[in-house]
């Protein structure tokens, strides 16, 4: 089980601090992670604080992060209501870089939901641009939306996930930007119907 692959690689993180941060978007994978983290904290009972940071992007993201974050938190009893960061004037991929910036200066221990990009969707001119960061966790990096939805089903997140937003685009989903040709690509491989519509 995927789960048990993802908790080996963040318990010794989540041990060895006694706080860390999570970017989260809105999107599908910052919020099955936050609540993987949050379910490994529970299950081992570890002391190690989380708290959120969401960057305002012009999707919306800011509520869609309020939404998930209620969600998890209230599933976890734990207070997760996202700090606002970085400045969203600025153009789409620089107002998430100051707005790791400015968590890293509040809290320097940052997970990110960053993963790889499906091999087909790679080359596309609108595929973001995924980077190793030295300075920030990463636990979703070896893994493609693959992986990231199959975690979410065999979780049985289907009511968290139906809350998140993907598309970069519209508020309902375009099924035209790289996102959302994402995460159709995430549940068609899963052979599984993706709960949400945004
Ligand atoms: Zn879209």
């Amino acid at each position: 089980m995927l789960y048990t692959e993802f908790e080996s690689i963040v318990l010794p993180y989540l041990r060895s601090k006694d706080r860390v941060a999570v970017m989260v978007s809105g999107g599908f994978d910052s919020a099955v992670l936050l609540y993987s983290l949050c379910l490994v904290k529970s299950s081992y009972k570890l002391a190690v604080n989380i708290s959120t940071f969401t960057v305002p992007l012009h999707n919306d993201s800011e509520r869609y992060s309020r939404i998930v974050t209620a969600w998890v938190g209230n599933k976890f009893n734990l207070e997760l209501t996202p700090t606002i960061c970085g400045d969203p004037d600025l153009a789409h991929n620089q107002v998430v870089k100051s707005g790791i910036a400015h968590a890293i200066g509040v809290c320097p221990n940052i997970i990110t939901a960053e993963t790889t990009n499906p091999p087909h969707l790679t080359d596309l001119s609108s595929a973001p641009k995924r980077t190793h960061a030295l300075k920030i966790f990463q636990p979703f990096i070896g893994w493609t939306k693959k992986e990231t939805v199959r975690l979410s089903i065999d979780l049985d997140l289907d009511n968290l996930v139906s809350l998140t937003h993907s598309c970069t685009e519209k508020t309902v989903r375009c099924d035209q930007c790289w996102q959302c040709q994402e995460r159709a690509w995430g549940y068609a491989v899963n052979l599984y119907s993706d709960p949400g519509s945004y």
